[in-house]
């Protein structure tokens, strides 16, 4: 349940609501936008007389929320969240409400020379987030499986390098005292509905990197946000990576419609992975254009300094010049889509 304030409410019957609606268990989210003030109700509501609470002087009006997500949802929240990311050792940056990311770095950490160079290149060509997997979930348990621990200490040495903030990937909540210098954590596409995991990751204050499952719905997406969120960490970026559908020419099918439709459901920013969701390099730069002029809030894409010995997604890796390229197109688009 929503409430709406009228502008400039009385802090004392303000203060009274809040009281009375805490009394009878209700988690109150205040969140003052740019136009209103509006007060998220969780808990049990369906006992609250919404006629009563619609009458005081300070409410405008009271909105009953159907959607099973409460903290993820734009009516709970108008307002663009911003995440921002990285500060401890790397520098600041943020995504969402008109901060577009730009996250780059091979698919998975290899080498310090590998990681380092990649690091280079891309903050040369405009990356403002460093990737890289130091732990993979790879189909095959026979395929690389990832550096592990030693991944996570080459990231943080191009994190220390180059300034960028690294985003890498979580599999299992034992993982989490490696990740304490990890500027955001990734949850990948498989573990999109481990809810223990999603559970452990709202108890952090990392930003977390929730990528949309291999067959999940949008709204299935907004539930395991709703997961993190319900325990405190409001730092969630959701990520469309492509669905299965009966298509095979691409690796996955990329849902563009999943931007503006979540950008209409949720206050969460929206990057796009087209690295994954098409599994060719070739088809990388069209659709990071598409999503950018679909509105997304950032893009992360997977780059390799040597694509043909990769040790994981070489085919979908653009090289560093071809990720200089597109990034300055992404910006030429960005400035034309400010101007109109
Ligand atoms: C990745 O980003 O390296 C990855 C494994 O992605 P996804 O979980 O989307 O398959
Ligand atoms: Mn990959």
């Amino acid at each position: 349940m929503v409430v709406l304030l009228r502008s400039n409410p009385n802090e004392k019957q303000l203060e009274n609501l809040v009281h009375w609606l805490e009394s009878r268990n209700i988690e109150v989210h205040p969140t003052v936008g740019a136009s209103q003030t509006i007060l998220g109700l969780i808990g049990d509501t369906s006992t609250l007389d919404i006629d009563l609470i619609r009458a005081l002087d300070i409410v405008e009006d009271v909105v009953r929320i159907q959607e099973p997500y409460k903290n993820a949802n734009r009516k709970f929240h108008p307002d663009d969240t911003v995440v921002t990311v990285g500060g401890k050792n790397s520098t600041p940056t943020k995504i969402g409400g008109g901060n577009f990311a730009m996250i780059a770095g091979p698919c998975s950490v290899e080498s310090e020379a590998q990681i380092c160079d990649v690091a280079a290149a891309v903050k040369t060509a405009g990356a403002t987030m460093l990737r890289g997997g130091a732990f993979k979930p790879r189909t095959s348990p026979y395929a690389f499986q990832g550096m592990r621990a030693e991944g996570i200490r080459l990231l943080l040495e191009a994190q220390e390098k180059t300034g960028l903030p690294i985003v890498t990937e979580i599999m299992d909540a034992d993982q989490l005292p490696l990740f304490e210098d990890v500027d955001m954590i990734q949850v990948g596409a498989r573990n999109m509905q481990n809810f223990e995991l999603l559970k452990k990751l709202g108890h952090t204050d990392k930003p977390i990197l929730l990528k949309r499952g291999l067959s999940s719905t949008i709204e299935e997406l907004l539930m395991s946000a709703e997961y993190i969120m319900a325990g405190g960490n409001q730092n969630v970026v959701l990520c469309e990576r492509g669905i299965r559908t009966f298509e095979t020419v691409t690796r996955n099918t990329l849902d563009i419609a999943a931007v503006p439709v979540l950008h209409g459901r949720t206050h969460l920013p929206v990057v796009i992975d087209p690295s994954h969701a098409t599994g060719v390099a070739r088809l990388v730069a069209p659709l990071s254009l598409a999503a950018t002029a679909a509105g997304a809030d950032g893009l992360i894409i997977e780059v390799h300094n040597d694509p043909a010995h990769a040790l994981c997604d070489g085919p979908q890796s653009l090289t560093p010049d071809a990720f200089a390229a597109l990034s300055k197109q992404v910006d030429a688009l960005r400035g034309a889509m400010a101007t109109v």
